[in-house]
């Protein structure tokens, strides 16, 4: 396909904002792909040049790019700085720049989608004394032969901020479209993609073995699987009630989660995320070389620093500063991490992912049984909310976080939220019993000095899966910390984007939107109904027509921006209006 046809789909795309329009040009443009590049057009439009566990960044910053666009259009570096000032969107700068182009234009050159693709992959391994030059002439060259559309793409991509309104929902959905003719397949797709978390590798078996591949489609070492969820609910009866009266209960531990794939004397280490995280655990690594009775086995757990003498889990937090602090090679001296295995998905060439979970966690324990680094997760079989609760209390006496109790007949369901496993908390009185993960889709002013500081609260979201858009749920505007405020300015400032984003649905109108990338943490004392935020408002029946707020937010957590969750991994608004379920049953109990 040529760099052109596809800049031509970006456009349509651009200029609709009904998603079922959005999944029928995206299949029109992927049955257009040829065979082997199908992978490539779907990471572009994702905006990636790979799947996350890859880690390969574009290595393009904005004043790179500003330089490529001026040294191709032979405007100044000033002149194209103050248009972009002005529009906050490098793709119209590079188009207006190329359309006005002082420099005598060379005929154009029809690129491919393939020779682009591969400029920028090569652009990404460039570094080292002189690399910035190398990259702008690199980015000039393809600017310059190409026409303004093209141009406004090819700024865009490497940048991170194509705006095309396009998540991974709606590519599964478009791929279901374009190799059945209905959108109904998509939940194989995601079934594929559930298990390989690369949705390039997804749209390659779809077009070259149809459906039937996918169907096939195998676990395999060395490509994560995206992680399963825990559902919550707020009392041991009620958990107990759900799992049918017998549960497996496992300690919850606040650390990374890590999922661990050896073969061998090779061991890959990938975060909830799914990015690679292996450089961060030596001690983990060793221990899955050494001491596992399985030549190649994917598990998961948890990892966390534990001092052995005092018994003390160090949390999140604390285990990351002293990483920071100590740096990786002496706290792994120090004070060495533990992972607390909790499930099996392969060992030895068998996929555990339908073995029944007492099935899988037999086969853990015994791979398990020689390392004192990695050990499986304290549990206990429960068969009734007492002795639930009181596990419950003891992990907590422990430092813990809470209990996840886990359906001993279930299998392991990649990527999804469902109650065979349920989590319960700490819970704090008269206030919500767990946080939320919102999505920043937008900030204000605020007045006085926070007006002339530049920054005064912010429009938070969920997100809404089966819309696969963001629907905004609070307002914070108080509580921030001196920290808080000049990180979140600076960060936002860079991801301004000169409208709503497609992907985001709101009534209210901040002052500055911006995309839909950093999520937070964020506390409250209830959530309330509301016609001024959108989140659930779109629901069909009961309760439809009028959206879910957050009474009393605040932000918590030492973290400002939440580094392991990405936009699409925020709180659902499912989880919202079924936390809304959770806090009106218990203000009944009380
Ligand atoms: P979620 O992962 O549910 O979106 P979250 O990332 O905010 O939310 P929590 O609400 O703390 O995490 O609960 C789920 C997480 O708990 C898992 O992702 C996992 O990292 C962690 N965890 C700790 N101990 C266990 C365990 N024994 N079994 C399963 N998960 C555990």
């Amino acid at each position: 396909m040529l760099f052109k046809e596809l800049a031509g789909y970006y456009e349509e795309l651009e200029a609709v904002s009904s998603r079922l329009t959005m999944v029928g040009i995206l299949s029109e443009m992927f049955k257009a792909s040829e065979l082997d590049e199908i992978d490539k057009i779907i990471y572009m439009t994702e905006g990636v040049l790979a799947p996350p566990f890859e880690g390969v960044e574009s290595g393009v910053a904005e004043k790179t790019m500003i330089d490529a666009i001026a040294m191709a259009t032979g405007h100044s570096k000033a002149d194209v700085e103050n248009e972009y000032r002005a529009s906050g969107d490098i793709g119209l700068s590079a188009m207006a720049a190329s359309r006005k182009s002082r420099l005598k234009r060379i005929a154009q050159k029809q690129f491919t989608v393939r020779e682009i693709y591969a400029s920028m992959r090569k652009i990404a391994t460039i570094s080292g004394v002189g690399s910035k030059l190398s990259k702008v002439r690199l980015l000039a060259d393809m600017i310059s032969s190409s026409s303004p559309a093209e141009a406004k793409y090819i700024a865009r991509y490497p940048l991170g901020q194509l705006r095309l309104g396009v998540g991974d929902a709606t590519i599964l959905e478009a791929l279901s479209l374009m190799a059945t003719g209905e959108r109904k397949s998509k939940a194989d797709l995601e079934g594929a993609f559930n298990i390989c978390s690369d949705l390039g590798a997804v749209g390659l078996v779809l077009r070259k073995e149809g459906m039937e591949g996918i169907r096939k489609f195998k676990v395999s070492l060395f490509k994560p699987i995206r992680p399963q969820l825990a559902e919550r609910l707020p009392t041991a009866e009620e958990i107990m009630k759900r799992m049918g009266g017998k549960a497996a209960v496992e300690q919850k531990y606040d650390g990374f989660r890590c999922q661990v794939h050896k073969k061998g004397k090779t061991v890959k280490i990938y975060s909830r995320r799914l990015e690679e995280t292996t450089q961060m655990f030596p001690e983990v690594i060793a221990a899955a070389i050494h001491d596992l009775d399985a030549e190649s086995i994917i598990f998961e757990g948890e990892a966390l620093a534990y001092n052995d003498v005092t018994g003390e889990f160090l949390p999140f937090q604390e285990t990351i500063q002293r990483k920071r602090k100590h740096g990786i090679k002496a706290m792994s001296e120090s004070m060495p991490l533990r992972l607390f295995a909790f499930d099996l998905m392969y060992m030895e060439g068998k996929d555990y992912m339908g073995i029944p979970y007492s099935g899988r966690r037999a086969a853990l324990e015994r791979a398990l049984r020689n390392s004192k680094t990695i050990i499986p997760s304290g549990r206990i079989i429960a068969t009734s909310p007492g002795e639930l609760e009181r596990f419950f209390e003891s992990s907590i006496e422990e430092g813990l976080e809470g209990i996840v109790a886990k359906d001993l007949s279930s299998a392991y369901t990649a990527g999804a939220r469902k109650f065979s496993w349920i989590k319960m908390k700490r819970s704090y009185k008269g206030e919500l019993s767990d946080t939320v993960d919102l999505v920043i889709v937008g900030y204000y002013l605020g007045r006085g000095s926070r007006a002339e500081f530049g920054f005064g609260g912010l429009l938070c979201a969920a997100y809404n899966k089966s819309r696969d858009v963001f629907e905004t749920v609070s307002r914070i505007g108080t509580g921030f910390t001196e920290k808080q405020l000049s990180e979140l300015k600076e960060r936002l400032e860079k991801i301004r984007s000169s409208g709503k984003p497609v992907r985001v649905d709101s009534i209210l109108k901040p002052d500055f939107w911006v995309e839909p990338k950093y999520v937070v943490v964020v506390r409250a004392d209830e959530i309330t109904r509301s016609p001024t935020h959108t989140c659930g408002m779109r629901r069909q029946g009961e309760g439809g027509g009028i959206g879910y707020a957050l009474r009393f937010p605040r932000l918590v957590g030492d973290e400002t921006i939440r580094s392991d969750k990405g936009a699409e991994e925020a709180t659902t608004t499912e989880e919202i209006v079924e936390m809304f379920s959770i806090q009106k049953h218990l203000s009944i109990a009380r």
